[in-house]
């Protein structure tokens, strides 16, 4: 198995024994890109993103109330894993197939993003479980696919959910009914997102932005997966996007917002299926690593990851095992076994 050793702008290739997990380092790698900018233009920056997303929404000082509402919930989180309480960041990505189910903990909190097909509910609330988790304390359902949507009613019938943020559209089919049947059993009243939601991740922040607008087209085209929320989680001076399964209208919507900043790594949309926005978001996101949820049987297309590659991103694919993330705020290290 290779090993990739990344610090700086030093690549060192390494082979490993058969059993030993492939990992990637990256040692301010995202800082530097960062430090070309004077300190000024960040902080301008910084000021559009958030006027961007107040924009969104259309009330900064409800926002603010938000964060600050959720972060003293988040803070008194019982029961998450001993080993991301210092204020690291620790994400999971689990080999579900051509699905999306993705962990989340950073001092003691923990988030859910997606939760795979219905046959991976188990998975995902064993590997919870596995974790120490007692209770999960923000479950974000980008949207309604059954690759998306599926295994949420096994996680939330086993495991408890402070809160549940969802698109504000229906879903269709019987993963989005047993999964809405779920929530009401369990006494969860979702919270539909229209719009810019800022959260607190223990030390870590998140904002979580739905689509301009929830209407479905009349032209008979899919239309589920430009509704999906996209999160974007910040610790230190790194940050990380999950773009759900947002396709070319909504990538150019986007864009366009005005919200968008560089990130150090980003949960490529769609599994890795190419569309003609997608150099553009890649040119305006700059991941230094790019993660995508695929399979063998349905692996991401050869554009996309070309795309990438000459960018120079990281490119790490579901599809060869799980993915786990380490971030304290200066560092990125992903890994993959
Ligand atoms: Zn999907």
């Amino acid at each position: 198995m290779k090993r990739i050793i990344k610090t700086g702008r030093s690549i060192l290739l390494a082979i490993l024994s058969c059993c030993a997990a492939a990992a990637l380092m990256l040692s301010g790698c995202g800082a530097e890109k960062q430090e070309e900018q004077p300190a000024a233009q960040q902080e301008a920056d910084t000021g559009a993103q958030e006027s961007g997303a107040a924009g969104a929404q259309g009330a900064a000082g409800t926002q603010g109330a938000d964060a600050a509402a959720h972060e003293s919930e988040a803070a008194g989180a019982q029961g998450s894993p001993t080993s991301a309480q210092d204020g690291t960041l620790r994400v999971q990505i689990l080999k579900v197939g051509k699905a999306d189910a993705i962990v989340l903990f950073c001092s003691g909190s923990t988030m859910v993003i997606d939760c795979g097909e219905e046959d991976d509910g188990q998975e995902v609330a064993d590997y919870l479980a596995g974790q120490g988790v007692q209770k999960i304390d923000v479950l974000i359902v980008t949207h309604f696919d059954k690759d998306h949507v599926g295994g949420a009613d096994t996680v939330v019938k086993q495991i408890p959910v402070d809160r549940v943020l969802l698109p504000a559209y229906e879903g269709a089919g019987t993963e989005y009914e047993d999964f809405m049947l779920a929530l009401q059993e369990a006494g969860i009243t979702p919270e539909m997102v229209t719009r810019t939601q800022a959260l607190k991740l223990g030390a870590a922040s998140a904002v979580v932005e739905p689509p301009a607008s929830y209407q479905i087209p009349d032209n008979g085209k899919e239309y589920d997966n430009d509704f999906s929320l996209i999160t974007t989680v910040e610790l230190g001076s790194k940050r990380l996007v999950f773009a759900g399964d947002i396709e070319k209208k909504r990538i150019k919507e986007w864009l366009k917002g005005g919200t968008v900043q560089p990130c150090d790594l980003l949960k490529v949309p769609h599994h890795g299926v190419y569309n003609k926005a997608l150099a553009d978001l890649f040119d305006a996101l700059q991941p230094s690593f790019a993660i995508i949820c695929d399979s063998q049987k349905n692996p991401a297309d050869d554009r996309t990851l070309q795309l990438l590659e000459e960018r120079g991103a990281e490119c790490l694919r579901t599809a060869n095992g799980d993915i786990s993330i380490l971030c304290d705020g200066q560092n990125i290290e992903v890994s993959q076994e």
